[in-house]
């Protein structure tokens, strides 16, 4: 499914540390005598989240927390949302994928109903999609010997026509689809040759555009004929058939999809680590432009050869998923995107019975509180707000107030937050009550602050994540297979 001749290549952690210690500022004293911690910024104040003996919390009440009638002291950032110990995103390829198939992955994996597979798991997930199909590769896509030509794409093979172009828009809008797998299946039988031309990239901007479809996230996808792949230029010769981000090049189109909107790219290389303390990291590219690297989990390890043994199909996904991986995740706090190919079996039911297991495995840490299941999109763009939120604490009258001054986005530059974007940010505090989060001198609204109980650590407060929604949102398209 993917192209298999990769360098083991480690992922590395760049330059937070530098950052982080610039942006401190120091709280006023508060009012009354007790003496508060400077609160610093981001993982660098090493929140007690960071320790490893927290403990799980059950869910709080939502508001009204008991309020200890004493002036708060704040005491830093906790890692991830309350009562969570860590976040995992999957972040699967749109290889192989059918109207289908995709409905019956995703009734099962984020609605609550009964499902073919089961009762569905109502996880956060979103899929990735193709804009174009132009491949040539044999065999067939579904059940019923489904040609490949009916693979799920925007528009029909690689013209301007539609295909699934409207349930496509219809998932970007209500979050099922959150990524974009570079512009098309263009894997070709003969690796030299490519359908892919500059001018398709314009038209599938223009479109998404047009229809209000907000990307942000990019994964590299398949063998040499996807010249329109970028992530990995330079990294070794075998990636010089990326040419999407080289201006010299006829296949150039970054200079449309970094401005449209795309943040975070994974770029085709492996990781044998279902963990890392983040996941992102800044990645230039040969044009120039700079966004966000990031990391996906595709293989348990290497051979002696350095080749990665890929665990990344439902085939696979119990070796992903299993007790082990997902206690580490919580036990070091940690950020995980599992990568998959959620579609890429032959199978009516799509999911076999150990990956059917596998994901509801991952349903309990969520359901208990432990691990935060959420889409790829939301996970980086957290990963990014807790690791460089800047924000100070000043005490008046009896309570305590946060400022969330910037996110100092060493990427995509600094600047002040949107709601979404520090959506999930907690903050220890010994009295919930009489702590106050602000962007810059202005309270959030109350119907987005959420109380907590302690972890046993501290009580804390929070802006509230995102709200859970297990609703239905399958459709079937007419001539859509
Ligand atoms: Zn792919």
């Amino acid at each position: 499914m993917k192209t298999p001749r990769l360098l083991r290549i480690l992922p590395v952690i760049v330059g937070m540390s530098s950052l982080l210690s610039a942006c401190a500022t120091q709280p006023k004293a508060p009012l009354n005598s007790a003496k508060p911690k400077v609160t610093t910024v981001t993982e660098k104040a090493k929140g007690p989240n960071g320790a490893s003996e927290v403990p799980v919390g059950s869910v709080g009440t939502e508001n009204g927390v008991y309020d200890t009638g004493q002036a708060p002291v704040v005491y830093g950032m906790r890692k991830f949302p309350y009562p969570y110990q860590a976040m995992l995103a999957i972040s699967s390829d749109a290889d192989s994928e059918t109207l289908r198939k995709f409905n019956l992955v995703h009734e099962f994996i984020n609605t609550t109903q009964m499902t073919p597979l089961g009762r569905g798991l109502g996880l956060d997930f979103a899929d990735s999609f193709f804009m174009y199909n132009g491949t040539n590769e044999p065999g067939y896509v579904d059940i019923n010997h489904e040609p490949m030509s009916d693979e799920l794409s925007y528009f029909k093979g690689v013209t301007d026509q539609p295909y699934a172009a409207s349930v496509i828009n219809h998932y970007i809008h209500v979050g099922w689809i959150d990524t974009m797998h570079t512009y098309g299946d263009f894997s070709q039988v003969d690796q030299n040759k490519t359908l892919f031309r500059r001018q398709l990239a314009k038209q599938a901007i223009d479109a998404l555009n047009a229809n209000g479809d907000n990307i942000t996230v990019w994964t590299d996808h398949g063998n040499r004929s996807n010249v329109d792949n970028f992530g990995a230029y330079g990294e070794e010769p075998f990636y010089s058939y990326q040419q999407g981000a080289n201006p010299w090049s006829k296949y150039y189109h970054t200079n449309w999809t970094i401005p449209y909107g795309v943040k975070f790219v994974w770029a085709d290389m492996s990781s044998s680590k279902i963990g890392m303390k983040s996941v992102i990291y800044p990645l230039t590219l040969p044009d120039g432009r700079h966004v966000w690297g990031f990391w996906r989990y595709t293989n348990s390890g290497y051979n002696g050869k350095g080749v990665p043994q890929w665990n990344w199909t439902p085939y696979k996904l119990a070796s992903q998923l299993n007790p082990a991986n997902l206690h580490e995740l919580e036990r070091l706090h940690e950020y995980s995107v599992v990568a998959q190919h959620l579609c890429g079996t032959p199978y009516p039911g799509v999911l076999g019975q150990s990956a059917v297991n596998a994901l509801r495995l991952l349903a309990t840490e969520y359901h208990d509180g432990r691990i935060l299941v959420t889409r790829t999109s939301r996970l980086l763009q957290y990963n990014v707000t807790q690791q460089y939120v800047s924000y100070d604490v000043t005490y008046h009258g009896g309570k305590a107030y946060i400022h969330i001054r910037e996110i100092l986005d060493p990427v995509l530059g600094a600047h002040i937050p949107s709601m979404n974007e520090i959506r999930g940010l907690t903050f220890y505090t010994s009295n919930p009550a009489r702590t106050v989060i602000e962007i810059g001198d202005h309270p959030i609204p109350n119907s987005l602050v959420q109380e907590n109980r302690s972890d046993g650590v501290h009580p804390s407060v929070a802006v509230k994540w995102f709200p859970v929604d297990t609703t239905n949102y399958a459709e079937t398209e007419p001539g859509v297979y």
